[in-house]
């Protein structure tokens, strides 16, 4: 494992939820891999009056929690020495004097600014960075989603933080990009020959992404009635998916070799406007139902969310790409709160075979199929048909899978540390660049125009389904089901 650069993490948010089950745990596990040297430090920042005392036992009980088995007392010990705490409020300038004390001396290391807090407080932190003189050469910023609610805030706030970074020096994270089977994906799409002949028109039937989670809004109510499914999952994960599969093959591994291909991706999608979104997309919301045999409240009956909200929990799409390679080729994307399980993969069927001559199950069995799954299982697997054993000739779909970690037998890296140990080195391939996100959001803006126009209500699912009936319709009248539907 190679040494990473000594650096100076500053985390803004600091004690906020993501900082404390994701990222802080990422880093302690890149401790405890002997990545992080011993002058490298991890500063939480927040408005919060903590003692440095205070902040190591809430980071400590999150460590332990979210590392689980692999939590020990020595790796702990390192991982605390590295972390101390400060109380900075993002709205005062004052409180970045105390920054410029904690970092003087230090202007040679990497400095990661890592901003895990409302987007709001995106471009006042950078321009307060930059009025401290806190920004060196060496300096990354580290953007979380949301970044904006349409293409005009996400525009602004690119905007201002870009004029005190440069945009190598911006990160802004997706982090389903930082998973092991996307990787992988890439790996297999351009490390191999054997699919890139039937990538395309003509082989590939259909494509399918699905990102399910059964939990509701949880603690994010009043951040999730403002934004709704597609802005919150289909804008960012789902599209960067679509990217990663219908990409062309990128000349190099450079990052902004990898990035131009998506770019054209993103502008090669077939705009969906006015009445076609009717018909192209599904709006869904959850009511009362079950998730793991529970009963649940519905999502109006959810705490902080208005009773006559029309935030959709749920939205399926059809999207074509308008280009030489998928012409005809429809995508199919869904994703939603409340669904029947947590599951987030990626289903590349294939065409049938021009004519058959064996006897094999009905068609929707027979297809050969690539899924590639992210959650709850990290695999690839690839059905096939095969003889059955036994008289005669009987195919049957059989699996051949990828299990990563059965294979390498090693733990894969989680993907916050991944993407961690990228922004260190200074790696931005697996992080999007301004002008994809903008072309993502001009793709998503109309979709929510014409929903507001026609005063497109959402469907309203039972919890603990797999969403509105309309949603297996929209992909149904092509004559395809849902992988889970078949
Ligand atoms: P959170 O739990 O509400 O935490 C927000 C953090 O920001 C807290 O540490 C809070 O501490 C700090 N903060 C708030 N106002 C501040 C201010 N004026 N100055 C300095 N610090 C301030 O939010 P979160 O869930 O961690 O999410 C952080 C960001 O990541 C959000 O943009 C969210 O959309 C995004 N995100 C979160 C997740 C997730 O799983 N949680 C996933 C993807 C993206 P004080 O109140 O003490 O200041």
């Amino acid at each position: 494992m190679q040494l990473l650069p000594t650096f100076d993490l500053i985390l803004f948010g600091g004690t906020g939820d993501l900082a404390m089950r994701k990222l802080l745990p990422a880093l302690y596990r890149r401790v405890a891999c002997g990545q992080i040297s011993s002058d490298s430090r991890i500063i939480g920042a927040a408005r919060g009056e903590l003692t440095l005392e205070e902040y190591v036992a809430q980071v400590r009980e999150s460590c332990q929690e979210h590392v689980g088995a692999e939590f020990d007392e020595a790796t702990w010990s390192a991982f605390a020495e590295r972390l101390s705490y400060t109380k900075i409020d993002a709205k005062q300038e004052g409180d970045f004097v105390r920054l410029s004390d904690i970092l003087r001396g230090r202007e040679e290391c990497v400095r990661v600014f890592f901003l895990s807090t409302a987007p709001d407080l995106f471009a006042p932190i950078c321009e307060h960075l930059a009025r401290h003189g806190l920004v060196t050469p060496q300096s990354r910023v580290v953007l979380e989603k949301p970044l904006g609610h349409d293409r005009a805030s996400s525009a602004e706030i690119n905007r201002r933080v870009g004029a005190i970074f440069e945009e190598q020096q911006i990160f802004r994270i997706d982090h389903y990009l930082g998973k092991e089977p996307v990787q992988n994906l890439l790996a297999l799409r351009f490390g191999n020959t054997l699919f890139e002949p039937l990538w395309r028109r003509g082989r590939v039937q259909h494509v399918q992404i699905t990102v399910a989670e059964d939990i509701g809004v949880e603690r994010r109510a009043d951040f999730y009635d403002r934004t709704g499914a597609l802005r919150d999952m289909v804008q960012n994960h789902l599209l960067q998916l679509l990217c990663i599969i219908a990409m062309e093959p990128p000349a190099t591994s450079d990052p902004d070799a990898m990035r131009d291909e998506k770019l054209k991706v993103l502008r090669a999608l077939r705009p969906l406007v006015g009445r076609d979104v009717l018909t192209k997309t599904v709006r869904g919301q959850y009511k009362a139902g079950a998730a793991k045999g529970q009963p649940v409240v519905g999502y109006l009956e959810e705490k902080g969310v208005p009773p006559d909200s029309t935030t959709e929990t749920f939205v399926a799409l059809k999207v074509e790409i308008d280009s030489w390679r998928w012409a005809g080729v429809p995508f199919y994307l869904r994703t939603g709160k409340r669904l029947q399980e947590r599951l987030s993969e990626i289903v590349v069927t294939f065409e049938d075979v021009p004519h058959s001559i064996y006897d094999r199950p009905d068609t929707a069995h027979a297809l050969n199929r690539l899924v590639i799954q992210l959650q709850p299982d990290e695999c690839i697997t690839m059905t096939v048909l095969a003889k059955s054993p036994g008289d005669g000739m009987h195919l049957k779909p059989v699996n051949l899978s990828l299990d990563f970690s059965e294979t390498f037998k090693t733990r894969t890296l989680d993907a916050y540390e991944r993407l961690l140990t990228d922004i260190v080195r200074g790696n931005l391939t697996l992080f999007m660049r301004r002008d994809e996100l903008d072309a993502a959001w001009q793709w998503i803006d109309p979709i929510r125009e014409a929903w507001q126009r026609y005063d497109e209500r959402p469907k309203i699912y039972t919890a603990g389904t797999w969403g509105p009936a309309a949603a297996s319709a929209l992909i149904g009248r092509d004559g395809f089901a849902w992988r889970n539907e078949i």
